[in-house]
């Protein structure tokens, strides 16, 4: 058996360096690639993959190559491993009862006669996973040797990978109970067994060190608790340690320090290694049985995409190689999966900005040296360590980096800057100003995208069409929908977002401090993948953004248009941010330029403001003591980006989740006159959380799902809405659907909105 390689990294990108597995992945959904075809453009991506690390520096037989290709994702590639999908894709198992990828792949989208399973975010990352779901009925059985065969196709050629696996706490810390009252968790000695079988697979195809993730025992606010989490931890460790005919263990535990008691129970466990997240985490404190493992130090961020101090990171290295006897490695902080593939692809990137990033090949780089530099020595990477120190000053006194203007703006603010006069007094103004009915109808901001608005643009961005062209392209679109609006009696009016490709990225291209790339994507859930552009210096706004669109729809119609910003909070969570300042400073910057943006759109003539804040709960911690200073600094950057607005002006925010009742102080501290919430998939709790919180502002608590192409019917809605009425005081009641309309078809989108409208009048009636 081997020792545990100097240096490794936690995970790949897995999407390929220009997407193709998405490409595959849809062709294949849509009949146009059938599954040996898909098979065999997978086994490309791995192959080329594994020859990529080599080349980068990662060896090719001492286990240093993580394995985690996924067709869709890594929670439901461990849960059809062991068989645990719902009874329902039953019937799309292969002969054998194996998991292929028919039933795969419907687990993960549905089909017609099927729910998927439940998606939600992971961690406090922008990376949504699929929700097992977990009960006393569930059977678990090895149901597919994918991670094997992977290793073997490895092994045929030359090289001994390490096959990553969501370990088995985490897997049911994650899972949602099929039966109320149980908690996945209590299955967890019948779940190990398929697990110590599935090690021993993977041994005997040739692995000799299997990574198992346990980012659940980070975290302090999953359902489950920090002490019930690290029992099921020294228990799983205990027996699949001492399973028979396994490979070594690194069990990892990315993304926040892993709590003390985990940390204890890990350490006193029979696996041979621990990796640790030194970015987001300090080291816990020494435990028992740590002496006997390797220790890999995630020094090298997973998260973000800046090159950093690498001799900062070696020095922290270093420092960690008394605590083990069974040595040190070197590591990234999380897996790489959220990072684009390589720097070397962003041709169009300004050269100097470049030269302080690295993407997950610049990672690997990093890790390569780092790993030299602990077996030979830190002369052996000097050069690499003073190239990145240079870099990193570069980066310190670079124009652009440090804008006097905006800090001293910063510096000058005052608590009156993040206040607005009383609700009663905003109301009163508004309320005279507006002429709003009751129970007012609106949409989230986005029309469909169609695959006009789509080719337009990027016949725009390719230089095919004029900027007139375009311009007057998208003035014909938001006529259009404003007419369509009009139609339908929806009294609130949107302009339908045609000129954003993206509600990040659209504000980034048009503010200071950011860049966007080419070919940076990350996967964000299957084949979905985004592009999030690089805030790296201070951040202003060197000219209005939204003013012009908002201004042209507010021209063609008497009825009141709202502006439609993207939040603080948002901007950030979606962007590559800097690492040089806290993220709260980094915030008010862009809440200036957006309080900018709503003085100019008041000055246009809009009455109603909307700043979307849907990664509001995203971003908050996993710690609960780090809980209070985000909700703060978040909360805080939402109401500076806003206070500016008089008090006739209708601020409304929307938020994307329907955990109402967990961030509920959050959202009432944002003080907007209006918030829109995600609902209709569990409207009847998310109007009792509303009732029960008190919450005494305008609420839209969405009554229809955005998510899927059907029509809900007028009595549909106007049962949601009376349940609403009779629930909250009427006068705050708004009626909108759960969010954008831009993934949707216009045919569904009318006939939803028709519903939507005729639901509202017939509840007005009965008032
Ligand atoms: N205004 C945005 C839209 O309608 C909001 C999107 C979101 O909440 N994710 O598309
Ligand atoms: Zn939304």
């Amino acid at each position: 058996m081997t020792a545990f390689p100097a240096g490794t990294i936690l995970g790949y990108p897995r999407i390929g360096r220009r997407r193709e597995l998405k490409r595959a992945v849809e062709h294949h959904w849509s009949g146009t690639l059938d599954a040996d075809a898909l098979e065999a453009v997978a086994a490309d991506l791995r192959r080329a993959t594994r020859e990529r690390l080599a080349e980068l520096g990662l060896g090719r037989d001492d286990s240093s190559i993580p394995e985690t290709f996924s067709f869709y994702d890594q929670v439901l590639d461990a849960a059809a491993a062991v068989g645990a999908l719902p009874a329902r894709f039953d019937a799309l198992r292969e002969a054998d009862g194996g998991v292929g990828l028919a039933a795969y792949f419907a687990a993960a989208r549905g089909d017609a006669e099927r729910a998927p399973l439940e998606m939600t975010k992971w961690f406090d990352t922008n990376y949504h996973y699929l929700v097992p779901e977990i009960g006393p009925e569930t059977v678990f059985a090895p149901s597919s040797d994918r991670f094997a065969r992977q290793v073997a196709e490895a092994r045929a050629d030359g090289f001994t990978v390490r096959p990553v696996i969501v370990g088995p706490v985490t897997l049911l810390a994650l899972a949602k109970s099929t039966v109320a009252g149980a908690t996945p968790l209590d299955r967890l000695d019948d779940l190990l067994p398929v697990y110590a079988r599935l090690l021993a697979d993977l041994r005997a195809a040739g692995a000799e060190w299997v990574q198992l993730d346990e980012p659940a025992l980070v975290s302090e606010s999953l359902p489950v608790t920090p002490g019930v989490l690290a029992a099921a931890a020294e228990r799983a460790y205990a027996v699949l340690g001492t399973s028979a005919d396994r490979p070594r263990i690194l069990v990892a535990t990315p993304y926040a320090q892993a709590t003390d008691a985990a940390w204890r129970a890990l350490a006193a466990s029979p696996v041979e290694a621990l990796a640790v997240d030194l970015v987001r985490g300090d080291l816990p404190e020494t435990a028992p049985g740590l002496e006997s493992k390797t220790v890999v130090g995630g020094v090298i961020d997973g998260r973000n995409i800046w090159r950093g101090d690498l001799a900062g990171a070696f020095a922290r290295l270093d420092s960690l190689r008394s605590l083990s006897a069974a040595g040190i490695s070197a590591g990234t902080s999380t897996s790489l999966q959220h990072v684009p593939h390589d720097v070397a692809e962003e041709t169009a990137l300004d050269e100097r900005l470049v030269s302080w990033l690295a993407f997950a090949d610049q990672k690997v780089g990093q890790i390569a040296t780092l790993a030299r530099g602990l077996t030979d020595g830190t002369a052996a990477i000097d050069a690499e360590l003073a190239a990145a120190s240079i870099a990193l000053a570069d980066r310190r006194e670079a124009p652009g980096v440090r804008d006097g203007a905006v800090r001293d703006r910063a510096a000058a603010l005052t608590r009156t800057d993040f206040a607005r006069s009383d609700y009663e007094e905003r109301v009163a103004a508004q309320d005279a100003a507006l002429d709003l009915p009751l129970l007012p109808t609106t949409t989230i901001g986005s029309f469909p995208q169609t695959g006009d608005i789509r080719r337009a643009r990027a016949r725009h961005a390719r230089g095919e069409s004029t900027t007139d062209e375009y311009e007057a392209f998208l003035r014909d679109e938001i006529a259009r929908v404003i007419e369509l609006q009009e139609e339908l009696g929806l009294d609130v009016l949107v302009h339908g977002e045609p000129e954003r490709n993206d509600m990040v990225q659209y504000f980034a291209e048009h503010l200071d401090g950011f860049a966007v790339t080419e070919h940076g994507w990350v996967q964000s859930y299957g084949s979905r993948a985004t592009r999030p552009s690089i805030l790296w210096g201070d951040v202003s706004r060197p000219a209005p953004i939204t003013v012009k669109w908002a201004r042209y729809a507010q021209s063609l119609t008497a009825q009141h248009v709202k502006g439609m910003l993207t939040g603080p909070v948002t901007i950030l969570a979606w962007s590559f941010v800097r690492d040089d300042q806290p993220l709260a400073d980094t915030a008010r910057q862009v809440a200036l330029a957006l309080r900018d943006e709503i003085t100019d759109l008041e000055a246009a003539g809009i009455a109603i403001v909307q700043v979307d804040e849907p990664a509001l709960r995203e971003l908050l911690p996993l710690k609960l003591d780090d809980q209070p200073a985000y909700l703060d600094w978040s909360v805080g950057a939402f109401r500076l980006a806003t206070a500016g607005a008089g008090d006739a002006t209708q601020v409304h925010t929307h938020l994307c989740y329907s955990e109402f009742a967990v961030v509920i102080d959050a959202i009432a501290a944002l003080d907007a006159d209006v918030t829109s919430i995600e609902a209709a998939r569990s409207h009847g709790e998310v109007i009792d959380d509303i009732a029960a919180s008190g919450f005494a502002h305008g609420i839209g608590p969405g009554v229809y799902d955005i998510h899927s192409p059907r029509v809900p019917g007028t009595e549909e809605i106007a049962d949601i809405l009376q349940r609403a009425v009779d629930a909250v005081p009427t006068r705050q009641v708004w009626v909108n659907p759960d969010c954008g309309l831009k993934t949707r078809g216009y045919d569904e989108t009318v006939a939803a909105l028709r519903n939507l409208v005729a639901a509202t009048q017939s509840v007005r009636e009965g008032i």
